[in-house]
């Protein structure tokens, strides 16, 4: 179902938030202070405004309470994100989503109501290390208690063997899936044969995991 978002400063990260809103197949209201950002950015989005997003007035006009949810983007401004926020909030604007900078950034956003608070650089920071100090893991989702959810590319030595040569104990490692490109089959049966690009989706505890890849 098609669902109406809002972006509140364009800047990089704001911008491929909003395109890949658009590219999922939804409306999205762009906005932002700076009047080459607005216009960039105009026949790509539904609609693109130029205003500034501290300004309760204007923000009011917008209707946001009708948008699923609302994202501030403003980067290095602390200040004005945070009186964005807290304009949003007033406004019963549904669900507002926050970038935050600091630890004090994210605090106060928190103090607000932000229902989402996310810190892309500290994010994507710690993905990178995880990514550097794990060569063959491509991608990861942190579960919490320790758990992850993991994307490896296991090395030539496995091609065309049954993946029961894995010997993995279900107990503390379990294959969700493989992907191969773009197709994922569920829950593979042990006789299925690992092909060349073949990537293992495993759940599993960090300590687990670690000691399972570092066979592959
Ligand atoms: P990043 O690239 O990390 O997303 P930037 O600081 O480059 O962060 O981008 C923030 C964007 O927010 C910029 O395009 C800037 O013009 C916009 N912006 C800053 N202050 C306001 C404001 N008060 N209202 C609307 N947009 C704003």
């Amino acid at each position: 179902m098609k669902k109406q978002f809002a972006v509140m400063g364009l800047g990089g990260f704001g911008e491929s938030v909003a395109r890949e809103l658009m590219r999922l197949g939804h409306e999205v209201l762009g906005v932002d202070i700076d009047e080459n950002k607005a216009n960039q950015l105009a026949d790509h989005l539904t609609q693109t405004v130029i205003a500034d997003a501290t300004d309760d007035s204007a923000l009011k006009e917008m209707d946001l309470h009708r948008f699923d949810a609302t994202l501030v983007a403003i980067g290095e401004n602390i200040e004005a994100s945070i009186l964005c926020t807290m304009h949003l909030k007033s406004l019963h604007a549904k669900e507002v989503w926050v970038k935050a900078i600091t630890p004090t950034h994210h605090k106060i956003a928190e103090k607000l109501g932000a229902d989402r608070i996310f810190h892309p650089e500290y994010e994507m920071g710690l993905r990178v290390a995880q990514t550097m100090a794990h060569p063959n893991m491509l991608d990861y989702i942190a579960l919490g208690d320790n758990c992850f959810v993991i994307e490896v590319r296991p090395g030539e030595v496995l091609e065309d063997r049954p993946f029961s040569d894995l010997k993995i104990d279900p107990e503390k490692v379990r294959l969700l899936a493989i992907k191969h490109g773009n197709s994922v089959t569920f829950q593979p049966t042990p006789d299925y044969r690992l092909r060349r690009n073949d990537h293992l989706v495993l759940l599993g505890e960090e300590k687990a995991l670690r000691h399972f890849t570092e066979r592959l």
